[in-house]
């Protein structure tokens, strides 16, 4: 068996007003090429670069929350390389002295179990343009040139497609939860590189650079394929060659991009047009105090305060919005529950109901609507919310019996549609359950009439006849009466 060793290195692009040296706009979604851009971040002579404090803070506030040791000295460097996307002739960046180092990262696994992973550094850089291509020329747009980048490396401590996997998933999270981020790996807000060897002894084998993974499927799958690809090569008798690859989608494999002879010598060198960075104590306690709650920690406040499962937890956790609708939803409820009017039965769990409700069955009727393709998840997400006074008394309604299950799930479509309160949808559909026991008597004469056979079968002792029965009764009701009362109120009438 061999043992794998990976390691992970991870950009993600700062969400902030203006981009990391100049005052241009950071905006992700500009469409038109070269609108954001000024003489600074497209490389002019004698221009000079400014560092962006907000940018700054929010890499300080992501190295708290993963456990980095804040760099009371540090600095940039520049990073010399050509490019067509890169004006400048080289990225500022940071070598020797990053801002944030010595973290890490507590994943949980499948099997239950939790690894921490170490983080080396997370250091501050910029991003470059980007080029499109058609048949006969190259553009290039520099909207996204200088935006401030993050990198984050991991030690090598990652042993499978698993963990990376994990990790990365969490990383984005937590960037999520901080606002620092909206690491959308789709939009190339969050790329991933993996560096990965394996090898039968302790020692590390040959490391081969998988970059440019767009997708937690891509990060899992490459791994997969280096693993077997280099576990051939060794069988065989071969060596693996050092080298950097890259995913082909298509056809599912890595591929070579280029071999070692091939590295960068970057020449590093301190950039002299922009002073070092000083943080003091107060700077790092004040960012520390405006930390938000990070979804660790939900997760546990979940499980003590709602005592939900793990899955509807996670469901909650990965989906910020709904799980502050939900978080709402229930303190409406547990308002009304204080109230002595509340008509909930005592024994009705309204958190575990409302839930279900919410990950079930509003998630569906949303997954499924047509008149949200092509929207923003959470722009779509907040259009279709019904409010949170509205959805409290529809679990309500269902924890008192107004609703059944059944005409609980039509009330619901309704609301989503219309943004109607329940109580007004049940009242103009005429869904309210059948109180009036006088009707449902009728009801229950009149099937018994219908039903002679099976009358008789029952006082025979067949109980088949009684579900039976019951069944007739609650269709000739349209779903509307009780099937507990109709129950008792058909075995009153049988054993009469
Ligand atoms: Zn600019």
């Amino acid at each position: 068996m061999y043992k794998t060793t990976i390691g992970l290195e991870i950009h993600f692009e700062g969400k902030t007003k203006s981009k990391m040296f100049c005052s241009c706009l950071n905006d992700p979604n500009e469409k038109i090429p070269n609108t954001n851009i000024c003489p600074i971040c497209t490389g002019h002579p004698g221009t000079l670069p400014v560092i962006n404090e907000e940018a700054i803070n929010k890499l300080i506030l992501v190295g708290l929350a993963l456990n980095c040791e804040i760099a009371k000295h540090s600095k940039f460097d520049r990073k010399s390389y050509f490019y067509p996307d890169l004006p400048k002739g080289y990225q500022i960046s940071q070598y020797d002295l990053p801002l944030c180092k010595n973290g890490y990262l507590d994943i949980n696994l499948d099997d239950g179990t939790t690894k921490k992973i170490r983080i080396n550094r997370i250091h501050m850089e910029e991003d470059t343009g980007r080029l499109g291509h058609s048949s006969n020329s190259s553009l290039v747009d520099f909207n996204r040139a200088g935006v401030p980048l993050m990198e984050l490396v991991t030690e090598a401590d990652i042993n499978s497609s698993e963990e990376a996997k994990k990790f990365a998933q969490e990383l984005q999270l937590i960037l999520r939860y901080l606002d620092v981020s909206d690491a959308d790996m789709e939009k190339g807000q969050m790329r991933c590189e993996v560096n990965i060897s394996i090898s039968k002894t302790d020692a590390w084998g040959t490391k081969v650079e998988i970059k440019n993974l767009n997708s937690f499927r891509v990060v899992e799958k490459s791994i997969e394929f280096e693993i077997k690809r280099q576990a051939e090569i060794l069988e065989s008798g071969g060596s693996v060659v050092q080298e950097t690859r890259g995913w082909h989608d298509t056809k599912q494999i890595t591929m070579e991009q280029r071999s070692k002879e091939d590295a960068f010598e970057y020449r590093y060198f301190p950039e002299p047009d922009l002073p070092p960075i000083n943080v003091n104590e107060n700077i790092i306690i004040n960012i520390q105090k405006h930390m938000p709650e990070l979804p660790e920690e939900k997760r546990i406040r979940f499980k003590e305060e709602y005592k939900l499962d793990d899955k509807s937890i996670e469901f909650f956790v990965k989906d910020i919005v709904m799980g502050n609708y939900f978080e709402k939803i229930v303190s409406e409820l547990n308002c009304w529950c204080d109230d002595k009017e509340c008509k909930m039965n005592e024994d009705f769990d309204y958190v575990k109901i409302c839930s279900n409700y919410l990950s079930v069955d509003f998630q569906a009727m949303f997954k499924n609507d047509e008149l949200l393709k092509g929207k923003e998840y959470n722009t779509a997400l907040l259009e279709s919310i019904i409010t949170p006074e509205n959805f409290g008394e529809f679990i309500c309604m269902i924890g008192s019996g107004e609703l059944s299950s059944k005409t609980a799930k039509m009330v619901l479509e309704e609301m989503y549609k219309t943004h109607g309160d329940p109580s007004s949808i049940v009242e103009e559909k005429g869904l309210s359950q059948m109180t009036d026991s006088g009707e449902v008597e009728g009801i229950i004469k009149d099937v018994l009439a219908k039903n002679p056979k099976a009358v008789e079968d029952y006082k025979a002792g067949k109980q088949n006849s009684f579900t039976f029965l019951v069944g007739q009764i609650m269709a000739a009701s349209k779903g509307k009466a009780n099937p507990q009362s109709v129950g008792e109120m058909l075995k009153k009438e049988l054993d009469n």
